[in-house]
């Protein structure tokens, strides 16, 4: 089995520890994908460094040529894309249409980076002197940190690399342990688009030792996170103590609404997709349903009847629906969660155990699972379980399908299914999240709209879109008085008139 390396400084390089980390498959354990540098703080500090030194010469490079850089990544991705999506499947699990979506997410981001190349817009204003010119201007911050989750292992280190690389800075990049793979891909492609040597930099290894030292290097001036809310807060206070910039995108406990006047049938095929989609593994995955009372009977039997149908195996087959979760550990957790949800009164009407059959026997899958009659403070309601789990709650009206939804720490994604335009409205206003949806499931981003969310979800930066520039740039205002002559703001403007 090939070993992979860390990237620093345009070489690929052993770590100095020379411990290696194995990945295995998680629909079959006994299938190595690949072994990985287990890295520690020095590694961290040769990267950083690299990344400092190259930021000299990057941030002078004209935005419009850097985005070349990207365009060029966007085709290479482009042309890798089915074998990088097996590579995804094979390290973490979800299935081939998933891994194929989530490469694609890397290829549309770079060519909206690379777009933002020409643009990076500031604002020129009009100035209160005479002969004065006033403008704001964008300029990039230095050495980027990037950590991430395994959850969308190539398309969450492209939101936030693209974007850093086209505003000006260098990067050093952490991916989570379970998914180096795809990082590792990432960066080749960044080397073959021929970025220059120690603007990209990877370091792979845990989060205690290579996060941190990410985190608390001085010479980092922006750290962009993508984890739990758990470890996002320990990050936040540690930047917090040396005031350096920090963007956390963080958990998420989404609810589907479905209304009396829905169409019941789209809305079915919707919590579906957003709850079993990639096992239930995403921060925008529909982990609760909250169903209007006088069609939740119907709903609820429609969709068991269509959750036994769920084909569950290896992601690489076409014709599977759901594939294993990422490893034994969460696995675990999330058998945790079914029997608190058990021993808190909920009915589970489906599922609730890890599935087992012919091949499934291999791997960490676990079964769809629908617990019904659930409250709002039971734990499975309000926890994040990141998992195939789904918790039915009742509401008696729109009102109280929106409170219900609300009554939770976190606020990234949400939807409502109901064909009553008034109902619509007012749900986008009086919900309290990042994302709505109407008619649509909770998952589903596009990358030129704002992503992230309220509450414990983040600390209210959004990737994406042109908002995610606020992450990567610092503005400055310019002020340029050609009056040959001292005039004071705020102070001579009233002897001009
Ligand atoms: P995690 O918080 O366990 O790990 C995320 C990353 O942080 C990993 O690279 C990990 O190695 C690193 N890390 C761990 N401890 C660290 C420390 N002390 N210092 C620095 N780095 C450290 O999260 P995960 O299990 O990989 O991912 C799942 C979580 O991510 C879920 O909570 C999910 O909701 C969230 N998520 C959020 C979004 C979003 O955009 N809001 C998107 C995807 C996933």
């Amino acid at each position: 089995m090939h070993e992979m390396l860390n990237y620093i400084d345009g070489k690929w390089v052993h770590s100095r520890t020379g411990k290696t980390n194995e990945n295995r498959n998680p629909a079959d354990d006994s299938e190595v994908v690949g072994t990985f540098q287990a890295s520690s703080e020095e590694d961290v500090d040769a990267a950083v460094d690299a990344a400092r030194r190259a930021y000299r010469s990057w941030r002078l490079v004209p935005a419009p040529r850097r985005a070349e850089y990207l365009y060029a990544l966007g085709a290479i991705l482009k042309e890798r894309k089915e074998q990088y999506a097996k590579d995804m499947t094979r390290e973490m699990g979800k299935v081939i249409a998933e891994t194929r979506g989530d490469v694609q997410e890397g290829i549309d981001t770079a060519y909206l980076a690379g777009g933002e190349g020409r643009r990076l817009f500031g604002d020129a204003v009009p100035c209160e002197l005479p002969n004065k010119a006033g403008w704001s201007e964008r300029h990039p911050i230095g050495v980027a940190g990037l950590i991430t989750p395994w959850n969308f292992p190539m398309a969450i280190p492209t939101w936030k690399l693209f974007p850093a690389l086209v505003c000006g800075n260098t990067a050093v990049i952490k991916p989570a342990s379970d998914t180096p793979l795809s990082v590792v891909n990432l960066v080749k492609a960044c080397e073959d688009a021929g970025i220059p040597p120690g603007v990209v930099n990877l370091v792979t290894g845990d989060g205690r030792s290579v996060g941190n030292r990410i985190v608390g290097h001085p010479d980092v001036r922006v750290i962009s996170f993508t984890g739990s809310s758990q470890v996002g807060r320990r990050l936040g206070e540690a930047c917090g103590k040396s005031l350096k910039r920090v963007s956390l995108e963080l958990g998420g406990k989404n609810a589907q609404i479905v209304m009396e006047d829905a169409d019941l049938d789209l809305a079915l095929e919707g919590v579906l997709w957003g709850a079993f989609g990639t096992c239930g593994q995403r921060c925008t995955a529909t982990s609760r349903l909250i169903l209007h009372k006088p069609i939740k009977g119907r709903f609820l039997e429609m969709l068991v009847e269509r959750v036994k149908t769920l084909k569950l195996g290896n992601g690489l087959d076409e014709s599977v629906d759901v594939g294993p979760l990422v490893s034994k550990a969460q696995r675990e957790t999330v058998h945790e969660y079914v029997e608190i949800g058990k021993k808190d009164g909920a009915r589970l009407v489906y599922g609730g155990e890890p599935y087992t059959r012919g091949e499934c026997e291999k791997g960490w899958f676990y079964m769809p699972t629908i617990f019904d009659g659930v409250t709002r403070s039971m734990r499975i309601a309000r926890e994040e379980i990141f998992g195939p789990v789904l918790s039915v709650l009742e509401a008696d009206n729109l009102e109280d399908a929106v409170e219900t939804l609300n009554d939770t720490d976190y606020g990234l994604s949400s939807s409502i299914y109901t064909r009553d335009v008034n109902k619509a409205f007012r749900a986008i206003r009086d919900i309290e999240a990042g994302i709505t949806y109407v008619n649509g499931p909770t998952i589903g981003a596009e990358v030129q709209l704002p992503f992230g969310g309220v509450k414990d979800t983040g600390n209210g930066h959004r990737e994406a879109s042109h908002t995610v520039l606020d992450i990567f740039t610092e503005w400055k205002s310019v002020y340029v008085d050609y009056s040959g002559k001292l005039q004071r703001a705020q102070i001579d403007t009233e002897s001009q008139e």
